[in-house]
């Protein structure tokens, strides 16, 4: 069985006080989630969030990474920083790092492999683009993610990993796909998992939907078949939204 996740991808928003005054807040209205529950603060945060989920069921995930370990690369972190600070998960192929930072499926492979190695577990995002859905291409574009993304990924990480479907014309933009629709192409993502890494990485991998996840929609979500959780932008910046998602 797997177990649910629910992340909330906070992007560039909340100070450290933000986020402690959050944390606190957040604790307690979470503690019965039935599912695990994971806040992907900016890196600025990660201290002092961390300290504050200390012995609850919270757990903290970075929202990007370089993949090397250390050198001149001015302004980047390290897997090896995340990991001592006691992070444990990394999203990474952020459609908003495909989109502004030019980050491509080479790069992104390159962090999904180095994730592995430092022992962090990424949250992978893959998602169509809006002209590229109307074109009928949906499953084309994920084929080429997931196979660009994860090439040379041995089948017992993928098992333990995340993805994310998030369909790009879906996120902060208020529209979210069908239950339906986000579970049609969640299928498909598993399916592909199988093909390319066998039944057991099909059948454990957790695959979120994320796209305007809000309270009034979370349930029809999860109550589809292959639809293992979120990941939640926007509604996951207030307590008691992201409260209510996490405990559908
Ligand atoms: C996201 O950032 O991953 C996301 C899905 O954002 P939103 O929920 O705001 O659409």
């Amino acid at each position: 069985m797997r177990k649910p996740i629910i992340a909330g991808n906070w992007k560039m928003n909340k100070t450290a006080k933000e986020a402690a005054q959050f944390i606190i807040e957040l604790r307690d209205k979470v503690k019965d989630a039935n599912c695990e529950v994971v806040v992907c603060p900016p890196f600025t945060s990660l201290t002092q969030v961390l300290t504050l989920v200390e012995d609850t069921n919270i757990e903290v995930g970075a929202q990007n990474m370089h993949y090397e370990e250390n050198g001149a690369f001015t302004g980047e972190i390290s897997p090896v920083m995340l990991k001592e600070l006691g992070v444990k998960y990394v999203i990474l192929g952020h459609s908003e790092r495909r989109m502004y930072f030019k980050e491509d499926d080479e790069l992104i492979n390159k962090k999904v492999k180095s994730a592995f190695i430092h022992g962090l577990t990424p949250i992978l995002c893959v998602g169509e683009l809006l002209e590229e859905r109307e074109a009928g291409k949906t499953f084309e574009v994920i084929d080429k993610q997931l196979i660009e993304d994860l090439k040379d990924v041995d089948s017992e990480n993928v098992a333990k990993m995340v993805i994310a479907y998030e369909p790009v014309w879906a996120i902060g933009t208020g529209k979210t796909a069908t239950a339906e629709d986000a579970n049609e192409v969640i299928k498909y993502i598993r399916g592909k998992i199988r093909e390319m890494f066998g039944e057991k990485a099909a059948e454990e991998i957790r695959i979120q939907y994320g796209g305007s996840v809000k309270p009034s929609t979370i349930k029809e979500q999860m109550e589809q078949s292959d639809i293992d959780g979120a990941l939640v932008g926007g509604a996951s910046l207030k307590v008691e939204d992201f409260a209510a998602i996490v405990n559908y």
